[in-house]
């Protein structure tokens, strides 16, 4: 190809190599036709002619549609055709009930509670390209991959809580640069609801900064009344309030409240070495509150917390092994904080410095995310904290490995978020739709088209049939 476009003119090679094909033959250097058009190639030079035998001149590609915008294509998401999976997570999952696995591309997958450690830690530790193309995989068979959520959070009451978290700038054990703040009027929040809405977020969530609701009868009122509001806007509602008890939690059911979200953080072997003001079992049992009221449970953890890979598979084996899969499973990155022990042992450097502390790079947070697609198929995954220190490229690759929500807006509760704009460009960039609120997900183009093939359960547990 080199020696042909040094023989002929320049904007005659250009035109060849654009249009190279195998079956091109070059028969003379004296003259350049196209076989049954007679059209020259490259009059303008006659010394530097071929001939090009059986050649085809494709006729250029149509231009291809114009990109939808963001709004546009969220008017598509909101048209009946689209067949969706109810929102409630009950009934979603009831929805499956007989369903015993699914099988597509010669990967097998079932929505398990019985997962061993070990199991999770054999998916974990797969290569990383045969973890991808499994994850991957196992997100098409459950889920529309162009669909993604974007949720905003909100932080209502910043700052003066009493917990020890080592990794919260709002803990007042910690000296940060975090001011505590009165809880904010219901008006403010609903006026930042409507903004986010307006963004294309669909689920607004809310946090304070306190170990627990406890008597707070007040600021509980209040909080009751911001999810009634939020719920009437037309938006699906989320707090993260620290400990519930089983009360406060059908309250919440009551307000309209969507979903709950209580982090576990880490494994249980870890968690000790992270907070030391609440107990494992303290978070459990909120989670079981939630969960027994009827809200969808958001439970998630952190890396970066100077955990082992083996106290991320932990996580996830807790997660893996609840009654009901939480309904969605936050996955963020460490955003170390000045002041906070966490962050000051990241900022320490040096051979002394812990390892493992906010030392997050794209590769864990999708290997930890590929792991959660393929032990809770059915849960949606969230890339949460820590999305500003990584690039489109990176958060594709996350993408990829079955995340399909976010968070948007400038803040996440203290720490910076990338801004409204930059991520409607990236979702313009990857084609991604965001999910309307209070509809439930898209069924997965694959369960529609029959590609995926579903084996069912008929009969008794004792003689389970599968057809
Ligand atoms: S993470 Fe929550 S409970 Fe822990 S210190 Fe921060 S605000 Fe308090």
């Amino acid at each position: 190809m080199t020696a042909i476009a040094h023989a002929l003119g320049r904007r005659a090679a250009t035109a060849l190599r654009r249009y190279s094909h195998p079956r091109i033959i070059l028969r003379s250097p004296s003259a350049a036709f196209v076989a049954g058009s007679s059209r020259s190639l490259s009059s303008a030079n006659p010394r530097h002619h071929v001939i090009v035998d059986n050649y085809y001149v494709p006729s250029p590609p149509p231009s291809p549609p114009p990109p939808q915008r963001k709004s546009q294509r969220t008017d598509i998401v909101d048209v009946d055709d689209v067949i969706r999976n109810p929102n409630d997570v009950i009934d979603r999952n009831a929805r499956y009930v007989d369903e015993r696995a699914r099988s597509m591309s010669g990967i097998t997958s079932e929505v398990r509670h019985d997962w061993t450690r070990s199991e999770i830690a054999e998916i974990y530790s797969l290569p990383f390209h045969e973890l991808m193309y499994r994850a991957s995989t196992v997100h098409r068979m459950y889920w529309d991959p162009s669909e993604v959520q974007q949720c905003t959070l909100l932080s209502i009451k910043t700052g003066g809580c009493t917990e020890d978290c080592s990794y919260c700038s709002q803990s007042v054990r910690h000296k940060t640069f975090v001011k505590p703040t009165p809880t904010m009027k219901v008006r403010e929040v609903l006026e930042a609801a409507a903004r986010a809405k307006e963004a294309g977020s669909t689920r607004f969530c809310m946090g304070a900064a306190w170990r627990e609701l406890g008597n707070k009868k007040n600021a509980f009122g209040h909080i009751l009344e911001m999810v009634r509001g939020v719920n009437a806007m037309g938006l699906e509602v989320c707090c993260t309030l620290g400990m519930l008890d089983a009360d406060q939690a059908r309250q919440l059911k009551a307000a309209g409240l969507t979903a709950y979200n209580h982090n576990l953080d880490t494994s249980p072997e870890h968690y000790p070495n992270v907070i030391t003001t609440r107990t494992y079992q303290d978070r459990l049992e909120t989670i079981a509150n939630v969960r027994d009221a009827g809200i969808s449970v958001c439970c998630g953890g952190i890396l970066g917390l100077g955990e082992k890979e083996s106290d991320r598979v932990g996580l996830l084996h807790v997660l893996a092994t609840m009654p009901e899969h939480p309904e969605s499973v936050p996955i963020n990155a460490l955003v170390a904080v000045e002041g906070t022990p966490l962050g000051d042992a990241a900022a320490s450097g040096g051979d002394d410095a812990p390892e493992g502390i906010a030392d997050v790079d794209a590769f864990d947070m999708a290997r930890m995310i590929a792991t959660a697609r393929i032990v809770m198929p059915r849960t949606m995954v969230r890339l949460s904290a820590g999305r500003l220190s990584f690039t489109d490229a990176e958060q594709f690759l996350m993408f990829q490995a079955g995340a399909n929500s976010i968070f948007n807006g400038d803040k996440l509760l203290t720490t910076d978020n990338p801004k409204f704009d930059a991520d409607a460009a990236l979702f313009e960039k990857l084609g991604f739709v965001g999910k309307p609120a209070h509809a439930g997900p898209r069924v997965a183009p694959s369960e529609v088209s029959g590609t995926v093939e579903i084996t069912k359960v008929r009969g008794t547990e004792e003689g389970r049939l599968y057809v």
